[in-house]
């Protein structure tokens, strides 16, 4: 990962004139991005500096664990503290997103209204500019980015066992357990790195990936044996669930994690799609199996989203029919594969 010696040196100088940082990330966040806010936390805590973090709603509760020893500020649950201390921050550190827009409606007014200095670490293709800009879009993961951050500043490669397991769960979280984006030979050092540091890869592992709820995995059970629909031809398949049926397995946030992935596991599918209806919205998830399948153009053209290649999600405020019409009706016509 290059990195300009010039950023380094600017963040360098933030941190040390900067009286405060506060640290924020994406809406409904991820492994990803709750190990890079905790990780940047506890680094910066280390050097002694005021800091906290903002994140807009609720963390899932397989991830929860990573805010143990943290101060952190649920933007959803208390939106006067989240304003209050965005308003009084010198330095913002955006973690896991490209734009403000990916933090809600709400929390993208402030960020967009405060006055400091502001810096991007993240992953995501087409980012906006910030004052500086640490964006690899070829990374694994945005923790992959921060820990190749902390190292430039701080000259070491292992740190205390709390930053090394937020970016390790970050990392797995993010790449299906080493599944995809997971090609760098760089990527194995820094999770040796990581756990040079003594943290326990295994019991992280089935921290994360093995606390499951039965709803949640009868829901997992109900969307792959009754919601499946498979085009054969156009080498698709999409899933949807209705807000009435997450309700009838008790949704929580996070349950439907990595249900999208299922699809792809079948060998004649090269694209597919999770269609979830929320309380005001649709949520979509969009995953392909190859580079020429750009799940992040079909996401922006067609879904008012975004984010990877290979991985990317979108909204939509029709009705949840008339998302489903229209995916269906997508891939008949074969729209996911998305011409310059
Ligand atoms: P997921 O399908 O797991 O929610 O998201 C897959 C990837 O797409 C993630 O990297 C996520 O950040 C990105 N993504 C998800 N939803 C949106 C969205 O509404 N807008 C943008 N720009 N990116 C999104
Ligand atoms: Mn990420």
């Amino acid at each position: 990962m290059k990195f300009k010696t010039k950023d380094i040196l600017q963040l360098q100088n933030y941190i040390i004139e900067q009286q405060n940082i506060t640290i924020t990330t994406h809406y409904n966040p991820d492994g990803d991005a709750v190990g890079s806010v905790t990780a940047l936390y506890h680094y910066f805590k280390l050097i002694m500096k005021d800091v906290q973090i903002v994140i807009p709603n609720y963390v899932p509760h397989s991830i929860e664990f990573l805010l143990e020893n943290t101060d952190y500020i649920i933007a959803e649950a208390d939106f006067k503290k989240a304003k209050k201390r965005l308003q009084v921050t010198d330095l913002l550190i955006v973690a896991d997103m490209n734009d403000n827009s990916r933090a809600g409606d709400n929390l993208e007014k402030v960020l967009n209204e405060i006055d400091c200095k502001k810096v991007l670490i993240d992953h995501h293709v087409s980012p906006f500019q910030y004052d500086i800009n640490f964006s690899y879009p070829d990374a694994s993961s945005t923790c992959e980015v921060v820990w190749n951050v902390l190292y430039r500043l701080s000259k070491k490669k292992v740190f205390p066992a709390d930053i090394s397991r937020s970016l390790y769960v970050g990392i797995m979280t993010d790449t299906g357990s080493l599944c995809f984006s997971c090609n760098s030979p760089e990527l194995y050092v820094v999770i040796s790195n990581l756990l040079k540091s003594g943290i326990k890869a295994n019991k992280i592992n089935q921290k994360v990936f093995d606390t499951y709820s039965k709803d949640r995995l009868n829901l997992l059970g109900y969307a792959i044996s009754k919601k499946l629909r498979v085009f054969d031809k156009q080498r698709a398949a999409f899933i949807a669930v209705s807000l009435e049926e997450l309700e009838r397995y008790h949704y929580q946030p996070g349950d439907l994690e990595g249900v999208v992935n299922y699809c792809l596991k079948l060998e004649e599918v090269d694209f597919c799609v999770l269609i979830s209806e929320r309380d005001k919205k649709i949520r979509l998830s969009f995953r392909s199996k190859d580079e020429s399948i750009d799940v992040n153009k079909f996401a922006r053209k067609y879904w008012n989203g975004g984010g990877h290649v290979m991985a990317a999600g979108g909204k939509s405020f029709l009705s949840f029919n008339e998302v489903v019409k229209k995916i269906t009706k997508q891939i008949y016509n074969k729209e996911f594969i998305v011409k310059d």
